[in-house]
């Protein structure tokens, strides 16, 4: 794989697309192992994690519904750190087994928001799913079970993940070229 360019900046190749299904593929059979015969309800949290959340529920096996939720706290590739509301959480979910999934957790701020508001609804479970973890900055403040790769602190596009809103589209993630 080549370098590729986006905007103004370039980008590495990081994880390929075979990597990524087979992380993906993973995490679901942990899933269908840990919650068989009950039902699930998914949040997928937009924009990042819309191509993971549908590659994630193809491998799913247990009754299970998914509904998407919008928060943003980034813009350009550095965090605002100023979380907007959750929009779109149309579906109850109290006494549901509920798992969120997330792209990428950087500092935490978005999925921390994300939990609290959806434990005062009062599931009967809650855990949070994340393809990508960036262990250097995240502050711990909720428990993340099911994480795809950790990764070092370098801005990444692709598999859903964008820079100023391209690069959504790729089937890989690359990394900033410094
Ligand atoms: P946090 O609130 O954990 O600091 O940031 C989470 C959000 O920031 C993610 O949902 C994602 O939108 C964005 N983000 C964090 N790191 C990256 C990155 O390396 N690349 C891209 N494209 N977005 C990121």
């Amino acid at each position: 794989m080549n370098t590729i360019q986006i905007k103004n900046l370039t980008f590495k190749p990081y994880i390929t697309k075979e990597t990524l299904q087979t992380t993906v593929k993973t995490i679901a059979e942990r899933i269908n192992a840990d919650y068989r015969d009950q039902e699930v309800l998914f949040i997928g949290m937009l924009n990042g994690a819309f191509i993971f959340a549908a590659d994630l529920l193809k491998h799913i096996n247990l009754t299970c519904k998914i509904s998407f939720v919008k928060m943003a706290s980034y813009e350009g590739t550095t965090s605002t750190g100023e979380i907007k509301e959750i929009i779109g959480l149309n579906e109850s979910v109290k006494g549901k087994h509920v798992i969120v999934v997330e792209d990428i957790v950087d500092t935490g701020l978005t999925i921390q928001t994300m939990y609290h508001t959806l434990q005062a609804q009062q599931p009967l479970s809650l855990e949070i799913c994340t393809l990508i973890l960036k262990p250097e900055k995240y502050d711990n403040s909720v428990p993340l079970k099911y994480v795809g790769h950790s990764i070092s602190n370098e801005f990444i596009v692709g598999y859903g993940l964008d820079y100023d809103g391209y690069g959504r589209n790729i089937a890989s993630i690359y990394q900033l070229q410094e």
